[in-house]
Formats: C-alpha cells, structure tokens, sequence
C-alpha cells in the first residue's frame, strides 16, 4: 500500500476557488467580501446584520464521544457532512472555530479537518489566518496594561493590587508564563499576575457571544477586573477600557469565510476551548450562515459532555438558537480505548472492548436526548476498523434506537458521507426537535451545577469547597444567580479523573473555584485540576513544523 497523503499534501493539492465565487454560491455580494489574499475573506458588518435577522436555515450540531488519544475527527465530519449535504444538493454551510496555536504546535496538531475533508488554506487557517486571536489578545492585554496603569498613577479606583483577577493572555502554550510577577523594579506595584492562553480568555468568550459591535462593547465594560480595598467589584468600563477594547476588535469581529477542499462554503470564526471555555464558534458566524444557507453544519469542542452541553446552555440559550439534529462522532479505536484497550494495542481486532468502551457512546446519546434533540451517530471510519467491530456498534445503537452511519469522508470526501447526509437532512426536516435547556436560567447556580453533575456526568453529587460556596453565594445576593454555568473540567471523562474513561457512576465531582466571567454572561466552575494556560509536551508538533524556499508550510498536521 502507497503511504497515505498527509493533511497538508492533500490540502496543498486541492484547487480552492476565487473566494468571491464561494461568497457567491450564498448570494453574498462583491462588495460585501473583504479579500485576505485569493481564498480567504472577512464579511462586511452591515451584510451580516441583515443577513442574520433571516434564520431560514437548519442547526445541525456534530459532537462527539469523550476523546481520547486514539482521535475522533469532530472537525474531519463536520466538515465531511457539511461536503456529503452540497453533494446531495443541498444549500449547506459549515461553521466552525479558529484553530489556536497552542495545540497547534503542542501536541494535538492542526484543527482544519483531517485528510479529504478538509477547509483550505488550512495551513494559512492554522497559523494567525486573518489576525483575529491577535487582536483578541490585544484587547486582552490592553485592558490588562490600563489596570496596572491606572494603580501606578495614583489609584484613583483604589484597587486593590492583589486582588486583581484579569491576567494577561497569548495564544501559545508556555506554562512558565502560568505564575509570574509584574512591576518589578521601580514600574509600579508588584504583583503576582500570569497569563491564560487567549481561547480561554473572557474576551474570547465575550467575542463569540457579540451579537454586534455595541453588544460586544457593553459587554466588555462588564468584565469585572477585580476588587478594590473594601472589597467592590471593578469594571473594565470605570477604567474606560472598553471602548478602546472594543476599537481593537471590530474587523475581527467580521466573521472570516473560507472554503472545504469540495468549495463548501465555512465560516471560522472565534475560538474558545471546550474544556477551560464554552468551545463554539462566534454566535455572528452561525447567524449569519443560518440567514444565507438551508443547512448549518456546525462543531462543539471536545465530548458531548462539555461541548454540546456548553454549546446548548450558554450559546443556544442566548442567541435563541434552537439546533434541528445532532450529529455524534465515534471511532472503533476510541470506543476500544474506552473499553480498556491501550493505545499501543488498538491494532488488534477487540469486539468486547468496542462493546464495553460503547457505554461513554450510550450515556452522550442519552444525554443529548434530555436536551430535545433527535441524535445519529457518525462512525468515523478508521481503515484498521474490521467488519466485526463495525457491526458492533451498529447492534449498540439498534439497542439505543439510534441510527449509525459509517462514515469515509477522510479517505474518500463526500462521497463518504451521503448516507450520513442523508439520515441528518430526514431528522432535521422530520421536526422532531424539541430544543430546550438542560436547566432554566433561574435556577440557582449551585442546582445547576449539581444538575448538570447528575444528568450529564452521572455524578452522585457536587463538593464545593467552602471559598466556592461563598463566591457562590455572593453572586446570588449580587443578582448573577441567573446567568448560566461554564464547567471547566477535563475533557478526558464524565468525572474529574482524566484516567476513568468509559461511563463512571457515583462519583463526586469537586468544585473547587468559581470566576464570574459577567461580559461573557456566564459563572465559570472549576471542576478538579484544570489549567487555564497549557504546556507544550516533551516533544511538541512546534519541532516538526517549517517552510520550505517556496513559502510552503511543512510538518503541519
Ligand atoms: P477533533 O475535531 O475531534 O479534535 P479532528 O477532526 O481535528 O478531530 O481530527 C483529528 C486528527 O485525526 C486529524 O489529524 C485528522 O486528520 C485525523 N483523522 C480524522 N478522521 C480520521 C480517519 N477516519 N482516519 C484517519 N485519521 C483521521
Ligand atoms: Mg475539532
């Protein structure tokens, strides 16, 4: 067997059209496509306010089993299905986040899709594409240098140096940023301080939340900076940061279009993590594609658990978004994995193991069901998948009622997908979706995170640490007991153990600080041990990455 192409060779193969011609294909006009280079663009903001105002086309959210080393493809099929719906001629769009440059040069790679479903120029998406996390990181740091300014120049506000909680943030993974000390020497108080990775940064999060300039501008003179000596809250806006903020990030806020290696028009925009953040793209980029296609293809991060749970709870709920089906990813490997089979051994055919590992499949089905949404699970075919496995799981969800497609849009594009594309388009036009929240926003905050523990991990119960029940209690009393919750815990299990795949039952799960993110809208719970700012492993992807005489990336995956 030949070796197979890699992401980069098959994306620097694909022929891309003029991006005008794609922008075209959804009615978009010339003038309303600002160029970056041949095949990228950003969208004029008075096109996408009224193209938003029209949702005619359908929610379509792909998300996934809780991944594991052994690899999904959340991306790889959003973008597959969103091929296999254009090829059944369907007017389809794909929406989908910015790729950050920490798991870009860590470990994981790129995050534009994988081998013939792919959004091109992928290595252009995967490094700094139109600028956005720049900027958004100025805006960040911005605010961060306005705050340290303001207490050097006499603290007329009189924060409270130590009790400053806006950190500075960068889009890279470098742990040793993680804990630092500002204003050494004669620059100002010193403090300990230290840097978050941008898409796990509040403006990030506020970003993709914007339903316009001015709501992204209100919503930046929300942030709450930190405390003063007696202990008030401080906002971003008493230091007049916002409007400066807000001035650094309006042609970010454009949503970018691009295009698949199959010229299916996507929209990439914004980008939080899914585990430290709510993890979907920016509500502009899904409006905008529902007012302009019949079908909106879209990804949350990570499992079902964190993603599709933060997707439906914060993004859904407020933008009014309603999702018409889902759509969950599954491999014979990862199910393997779950089922007790280690990495080093997933070569080997294993049904029992697929069986066993098919109860994290079965508890993420069930979950989405309490969300009202109608469920297909996409097999993402694997070639080491044998028949056996296969039929393995298509017994589980005959089980589960659910239908299953084995899907070859990797290898095969399209093609690959049109029964998947098929079985989505009947649930989606069957209107049996009946979207509703897991939790209602007056709901107290404690009871939403114990519901969500219970009903979505299969927890016994929560454990708040006593400093967390006290912030909790304050922001009820201060009137955020309304806003939804962002739980931050490891992507890896339904408990807080990143070790304990598969379906745990009865555990606890630990609550150990709170963070009112108020410009986001939404209380972030920290469940366990969960960095906010990553390392690069031993042997980072940054190692293999480079550019040839020609200006052609390499080593990218
Ligand atoms: P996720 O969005 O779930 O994190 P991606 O779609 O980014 O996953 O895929 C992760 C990696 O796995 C990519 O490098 C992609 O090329 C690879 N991949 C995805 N599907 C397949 C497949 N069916 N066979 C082989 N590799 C795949
Ligand atoms: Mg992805």
């Amino acid at each position: 067997q030949p070796t197979p192409l890699t992401d980069i060779e098959i994306a620097r193969a694909a022929h891309p059209k003029p991006i005008e011609q794609i922008a075209a294909a959804l009615d978009i006009p010339a003038e309303a496509v600002y160029r970056h280079g041949p095949h990228k663009a950003k969208l004029a903001m008075d096109f996408v306010t009224t193209a938003r105002a029209e949702r005619r086309g359908k929610l379509i959210l792909v998300t996934a089993i809780s991944p594991t080393p052994a690899g999904e493809g959340k991306t790889t099929t959003t973008v597959g299905l969103g091929d296999a719906l254009q090829r059944i001629g369907k007017r389809a769009a794909i929406c989908l986040r910015e790729p950050s440059l920490g798991p870009c040069f860590g470990a994981k790679g790129g995050a534009a899709g994988g081998g013939w479903a792919q959004v091109v120029p992928m290595d252009e998406i995967n490094l700094h594409f139109t600028g956005d996390f720049h900027a958004i990181g100025a805006a960040n740091n911005l605010l961060a240098a306005m705050i340290d300014n303001h207490v050097y120049w006499g603290n007329l506000i009189d924060i409270d140096p130590r009790r400053v909680t806006w950190k500075r943030a960068m889009d890279l993974n470098d742990r040793a940023l993680r804990q630092i000390v500002v204003g050494l020497g004669n620059n100002g108080a010193a403090r300990e301080d230290g840097f978050d990775i941008t898409v796990a940064s509040e403006v990030m999060a506020i970003f993709c939340l914007a339903t316009s300039l001015d709501d992204l501008k209100e919503r930046l003179g929300r942030i709450v900076i930190g405390e003063t000596k007696s202990r008030r809250r401080v906002l971003a806006s008493e230091l007049n940061a916002h409007g400066a903020m807000a001035a650094l990030l309006k042609d970010a806020l454009q949503p970018n279009l691009v295009q698949t290696i199959e010229h299916t028009p996507a929209f990439v925009h914004g980008g939080p993590f899914a585990n430290i953040a709510h993890g979907c793209n920016t509500v502009l980029a899904t409006e905008t594609a529902l007012g302009l296609a019949d079908y909106v293809v879209t990804e949350a991060g990570f499992g079902a658990d964190l993603g599709a749970e933060k997707f439906l709870d914060i993004k859904c709920r407020m933008a009014g978004l309603a999702p018409a089906a889902s759509v969950v990813v599954a491999t014979v490997r990862a199910l393997k994995m779950h089922g007790g089979v280690a990495k080093a051994d997933l070569a080997a055919e294993n049904v029992a193991a697929v069986r066993a590992g098919a109860a994290n499949l079965r508890r993420h089905i069930v979950n989405l069901g309490k969300f009202g949404l109608p469920v297909v699970v996409a097999l993402n075919h694997f070639t080491s998948d044998t028949a056996a496995e296969v039929e393995a799981v298509r017994a589980i969800c005959a089980e589960l009622g659910v239908a299953v497609h084995l899907c070859r849009h990797w290898a095969e594009g399209s093609i690959g997908a049109t029964d998947l594309a098929e079985e989505v388009v009947r649930l989606a036009d069957g209107g049996t979706a009946r979207f509703k929240p897991l939790y209602p926003s007056e709901m107290p905050l404690t009871d939403k995170i114990r519901t969500i523990a219970r009903e979505i991990y299969g927890a016994h119960d929560i454990d708040v640490a006593p400093a967390a029940a006290r912030k909790l209690a304050v922001l009820e009393a201060d009137g955020f007991g309304y806003l939804p919750v962002c739980m931050a815990k490891t992507q890896y299990s339904f408990s807080t153990d990143p070790g304990r795949l598969g379906a745990p039952e009865g555990h606890v799960v630990p609550v150990r600080d709170i963070r009112l993110s108020a410009g986001a809208g939404f209380v972030v719970v920290l469940c366990g041990d969960i960095l906010t700012m990553p390392g690069l492993p031993r042997h980072s992807a940054a190692e293999r990455i480079g550019v040839d005489a020609g200006g052609h990336i390499i080593g990218l995956s």
